[in-house]
């Protein structure tokens, strides 16, 4: 069968991957080989060297857990790998989730008799350029020959919203999955469903609760029973396959404990003691023990829901409902919270775990497929129309153009469209001479509508044209999807220069220039211009965003030298498939260099982030006191944030699992790292500007005691000007211009200042009393009396002379402080 539209989603979850089919209005899962709905996205290498995907490869986690992997989403776009130790072979986490793909297509083929060569596959909202460029490739791995990635919670937006009346409304979008978390808001309005806002965490879900229930509960009631476990932790290659157990147990567990209150946990044979005694581990597990594990999780979901409504400044009042994804968001306690804590109704009527994928079949639905037409064969009539599949008028006009073959004329031709259910018909209508027509389809509701195209010649017979039908559906379509981050270059001073901006619709493209800093030799490729490259909104502070790559040419990539200094214009474009492409072109070369761009995510240094922490951690102590004294609310909200959701916690945690081997939470380490170095960085800005605010009305005060003695009337009327415009800066708490007015204000004193001899007395008083503090004593003590002799004979600018010396003779930090009392411009 050839599919005129795409058709066919696949959800590739961390946990769970599911296939869906449109089918008219509504949409079909494709079954696995086990008629299940869901295919877990695990693999495994059994003893022949066959790989498995599913089910089967999730059961050997346990118990091969050398040659089975799950969870490798996680890892996507970065240099990560894993090795079957079966067969020594390296996988990347790419290529695992094309063996999952692979899978799902081969349902297809075997439920449908199709071979799929095009889909939409989804992705989280929170992806990365580099977890996107790895989606894409896996696809490409798989064989699929076109694919549209498409972010999740923008497929169940489409999956509640295709067949909806609901009409200019906004809803929320709570994604949690096995170890993602996306939040976006939608707004329906006039048929299209557009994303207005999104946040998300990478590291939020599932995963996360299993392993805090391992560590926290299992762990410590294994230990109480007896046995000597030396060592007993996730990172000892001994005890790999009895947390592997551990982990699987405690997933299963949660999953009951979302229906009952209790779950028993049996596992025979968790492994052998040091004495060769086979563990046997019994335990019942409790709802009410494992939710304040669950609890921090769902305070920060929630947390991240409130900031992206307030980015929007929209309240909750303003969202219809809550759109419910993901299997952890069938836990009581996240639903009571998020429905009580938001105040919005949840809506979970459609699967939760299967949403995605049928979103993501619908939005397959809406996509032309163009590369699977028929071949028009010799002697065939086609037709070219930009018709949609699918829109929200029930009139929808449909316009294009027959092409005949061997330039036949079309003098006296006629199309008419008839839909085969209904029998409507167009009635006839006469092309123009160029083949051209123009005309309106009538459409019924809730149905795919399908029309059979007749080509008649000038006495009426039929001709075969290809196409020979077209659809329409009556539903809401997708507008162009927005960047989630921005994405832009870290500049020398540790500053973001934006590329494109997060909230941007897609497809776009930025240019920017830059100049290179070292030299590029010609057939040298270890000569490189090298700027990095960083996802995330801290545009003050790019280390705190998240470093995916760098734009990079090197010496094989150009025809002469380029030498150090010379302007290079960067060229970034996104498509609407999250795709990224970057290039160079180098002006005074005249050459253009492709693929500038090298999407990675390193892994981070485990010591180095220890240190980080510890460093943010005596930091976040600091300012909690600060903030506690000066009573600021705002800081105080952050560090209430902070507290409830255990932040400091869940970045050691994740540092240990790292230390335990665990991929991922390294790079979960980190970011919650950065957040918090936000958090705190932000306290601090709140901090500083009580304090800035309190030093400028002081010197304020100053300023007005030197000008009404020193002054006259123009250099105080200047100060009154000034000053209005500092309250200014003060009520709209602009720090830069409160600064710059300040700045100002003591220019006008210094110059009052400097034309009185007696200050510079003063001065020469204040630098005697310091002289213990200087570098140079004895000279300190010449200059003194050197200064001393020119003020008795009216030397001022001897005096000066001295004075100058003389700070120069303080520390650094005594030259700073005294030079804030001092005129500036000594
Ligand atoms: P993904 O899309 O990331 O693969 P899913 O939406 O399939 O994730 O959710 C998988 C996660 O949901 C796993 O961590 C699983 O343990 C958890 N989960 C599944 N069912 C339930 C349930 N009934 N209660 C709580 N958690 C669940
Ligand atoms: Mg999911």
């Amino acid at each position: 069968m050839s599919r005129t539209t795409i058709d066919y989603g696949i959800d590739l979850g961390t946990t769970n991957s599911c296939i869906a089919l449109l089918n008219g209005t509504g949409t079909d899962i494709i079954e696995n080989n086990y008629q299940a709905k869901l295919t877990p996205s695990a693999v495994w290498m059994d003893g022949k060297c066959r790989l498995h995907v599913g089910q089967k490869a999730k059961e050997r986690l346990e118990d091969d857990p050398c040659n089975a992997f799950s969870e490798f989403k996680l890892q996507m776009g970065t240099s990560h790998f894993w090795t079957f130790q079966n067969s020594g072979k390296e996988v990347r986490p790419e290529e695992l989730s094309a063996e999952v793909l692979k899978s799902l297509r081969g349902d297809v083929e075997q439920q449908k008799g199709e071979v799929m060569n095009s889909a939409i596959i989804t992705v989280p909202a929170d992806f990365d350029l580099p977890e996107n460029a790895a989606t894409q490739r896996a696809a490409q791995l798989a064989g699929f020959s076109y694919v549209q990635l498409v972010q999740e919670p923008v497929a169940a937006a489409l999956a509640y919203g295709f067949q909806s009346d609901s009409d200019k409304v906004f809803w929320l979008v709570y994604d949690m999955g096995g170890g993602t978390f996306d939040a976006a808001i939608v707004q329906m309005r006039d048929g299209i469903i557009r994303v207005v806002n999104h946040g998300g965490d990478k590291n939020l879900g599932g995963k996360q609760i299993d392993r805090d229930i391992v560590n926290n509960i299992l762990v410590p009631a294994i230990a109480k029973q007896g046995y000597t476990l030396p060592d007993f932790k996730k990172g000892n290659p001994r005890w790999l396959t009895a947390f592997a157990k551990l982990k699987a147990a405690a997933e299963d567990a949660k999953i009951q404990l979302s229906r009952t209150t209790t779950a028993s946990i049996v596992i025979p044979e968790l492994c052998k003691d040091e004495q060769g005694n086979a563990v046997y581990f019994e335990y019942d597990l409790k709802r009410s023990e494992i939710e304040p594990f669950i609890e921090p999780y769902v305070e920060r979901s929630i947390n991240i829901c409130q900031k992206v409504l307030e980015e929007k400044r929209l309240g909750t009042e303003n969202i219809e409902k809550i759109i419910v994804v993901g299997g952890p968001t069938l836990t009581p306690l996240l639903r009571d919270k998020l429905s009580g804590r938001m105040g919005i109704p949840l809506d979970y009527s459609i699967d939760p775990l299967t949403v995605v994928a049928r979103g993501a079949a619908i939005f397959a639905g809406i996509q032309r497929q163009e590369t699977e037409l028929p071949k028009p064969s010799r002697g065939q009539f086609t037709l070219d129309t930009p018709h949609q599949p699918v829109g929200v008028e029930s009139e929808p006009k449909i316009g294009g153009r027959v092409n005949a073959p061997d330039n036949r004329d079309l003098t006296g031709f006629t199309i008419e469209f008839v839909e085969l259910k209904s029998m409507w018909r167009s009635g006839i209508i006469k092309l123009r001479s160029n083949g051209s027509f123009s005309t309106e389809l009538r459409a019924e509701q809730k149905r795919m509508n399908e029309y059979l195209i007749e080509l008649r010649d000038a006495v009426g017979n039929l001709q075969e044209i290809v196409p020979d039908r077209i659809n329409y559906t009556i539903g809401t379509t997708m507008s162009n999807p927005i960047l989630t981050h921005s994405v832009g270059v870290a500049t020398a001073n540790n500053e973001m220069q934006v590329f494109i901006s997060k909230g941007t619709p897609l497809p776009r493209s930025s240019r920017q220039r830059h100049y290179t800093t070292t030299e590029v030799k010609r057939g040298d490729p270890s000569t490189r211009l090298r700027i990095p490259v960083v996802e995330g909104e801290n545009t003050k502070r790019a280390n705190r965003n998240r470093l995916i790559g760098s734009l990079e040419i090197n010496g094989a990539q150009v025809r002469r030298d380029i030498p150090v200094n010379t302007d290079v214009e960067i060229k970034i474009t996104i498509t609407e498939s999250l795709e990224v492409r970057a290039e160079a072109f180098i002006p005074i070369l005249e050459q253009v260099v492709d693929k500038v761009l090298v999407l990675v995510k390193e892994a981070p240094d485990l010591d180095v982030l220890e240190r980080e922490i510890n460093k943010e951690k005596e930091r976040l102590g600091g300012i909690a006191g600060r903030s506690r004294s000066t009573n600021d609310q705002h800081s105080e909200i952050i560090l209430q944030r902070i507290r409830y959701e255990q932040t400091v916690d869940h970045i050691e945690n994740a540092l240990a699992a790292a230390r335990d081997g665990d991929p991922d939470a390294s790079h979960e380490c980190l970011n919650r790292l950065h957040e918090l170095q936000t958090s705190i960085d932000e306290i601090e800005d709140n901090l500083a500007w009580p304090m800035m605010v309190e030093e400028a009305q002081e010197e304020m005060q100053r300023a007005w005691n030197i000008a009404e003695e020193y002054g006259d009337d123009n250099s105080r009327h200047r100060l009154q000007t000034l000053e209005q415009e500092a309250y200014k800066a003060i009520s709209v708490q602009d720090r830069d211009l409160l600064q710059r007015k300040m700045e100002e204000i003591s220019t006008i004193i210094n110059q009052l200042l400097l034309a009185r001899p007696e200050y510079w007395v003063f001065l020469l008083e204040q630098l005697e009393e310091m002289k213990g503090q200087m570098t140079n004593r004895s000279l300190a003590e010449r200059l003194i009396i050197e200064g001393k002799r020119a003020l008795n004979s009216n030397n001022l600018d001897g005096l000066k002379n001295c004075i100058r010396q003389l700070v120069d003779l303080l520390p650094r930090e005594q030259q700073e402080a005294f030079g804030n009392t001092m005129p500036r411009g000594l």
